[in-house]
């Protein structure tokens, strides 16, 4: 039990990656606040899978773009929970076109969700942080790294994570908050079957050392240990989990 008895504020956690990660850190000992946006079903059905774990866990809608959400799903979280221990900012959209295609609206949400809601995660559970010396972890992805190969907003919107998440380490050091990332390559989920199934995962899977995609529970290990106390000394970092992808 690596996580046991912490509480865990996981964004987007009503399915994919995000459910994934709040199943895994329920196994090992973690209460979960499942955060959604639009579809409770989904949410009350991780809710029902991490309590299956024994582990105590509330479902709280909260788009990320809004801060006044954010701030209500914090405060509520710690009301209920107790504290906030983790943060995983997984919430993320992709609308995958070519450069050209790309409109003002795209651009926006993309970077709204994907680097602005982050970025007011974090701001908004710093205070509770603070109190433990607690973990923030950002799910940004190997296109933020690649720049590419497709998805102009995509990717510039990872790589800002990826910035954010450095430059919050440095603030986050003085308080014993370590703030890390996870840059997955691609995994079945509902955000890239139809891509993967075709040309353009194909031409993603190739990029990759091991020639083949990822699977959920490669990120949700790399989850546990930059949130567990196996590690107390990491900051600032982005794991790779994109089967050799992107060389260092
Ligand atoms: P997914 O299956 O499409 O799930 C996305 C989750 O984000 C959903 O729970 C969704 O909730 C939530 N969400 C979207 N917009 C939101 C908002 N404004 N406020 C709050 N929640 C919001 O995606 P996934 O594949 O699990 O991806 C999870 C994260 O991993 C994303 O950040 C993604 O960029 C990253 N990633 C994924 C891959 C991959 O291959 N799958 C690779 C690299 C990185 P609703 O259903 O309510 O909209």
């Amino acid at each position: 039990m690596r996580l046991k008895d912490k509480v865990a504020v996981i964004t987007g956690a009503s399915r994919g990656i995000g459910r994934a990660i709040a199943l895994r850190f329920a196994e090992e000992g973690c209460d979960v606040v499942v955060c959604y946006r639009a579809d409770s079903g989904a949410a009350l059905e991780t809710v029902r899978l991490v309590e299956a774990c024994g582990r105590r866990a509330i479902a709280l809608q909260a788009d990320v773009t809004r801060r006044k959400e954010v701030r209500g799903l914090m405060a509520v979280a710690v009301d209920r929970m107790g504290r906030i221990d983790i943060l995983v900012n997984n919430a993320g959209v992709n609308k995958v076109c070519t450069f050209d295609e790309i409109t003002d609206e795209d651009w926006d949400w993309v970077l709204d969700t994907n680097l602005k809601g982050p970025f007011i995660c974090c701001q908004e559970a710093w205070e509770y942080l603070k109190v433990g010396g607690g973990r923030i972890i950002n799910i940004a992805s190997v296109a933020g790294q690649y720049h590419g190969p497709k998805t102009v907003h995509y990717a510039v919107s990872k790589a800002g994570l990826i910035s954010l998440t450095a430059a919050v380490a440095r603030y986050g050091a003085e308080w014993g908050i370590l703030v890390n990332a996870i840059a997955p390559g691609i995994i079945e989920t509902d955000l890239t079957r139809d891509e993967l199934r075709g040309p353009g995962g194909r031409a993603v899977v190739g990029l990759t050392l091991l020639k083949r995609p990822g699977e959920l529970q490669d990120v949700t290990s790399a989850a546990v240990f930059l949130a567990g106390d196996d590690q107390n000394y990491v900051t600032g970092q982005v794991i790779s989990v994109a089967g050799g992808a992107v060389l260092p």
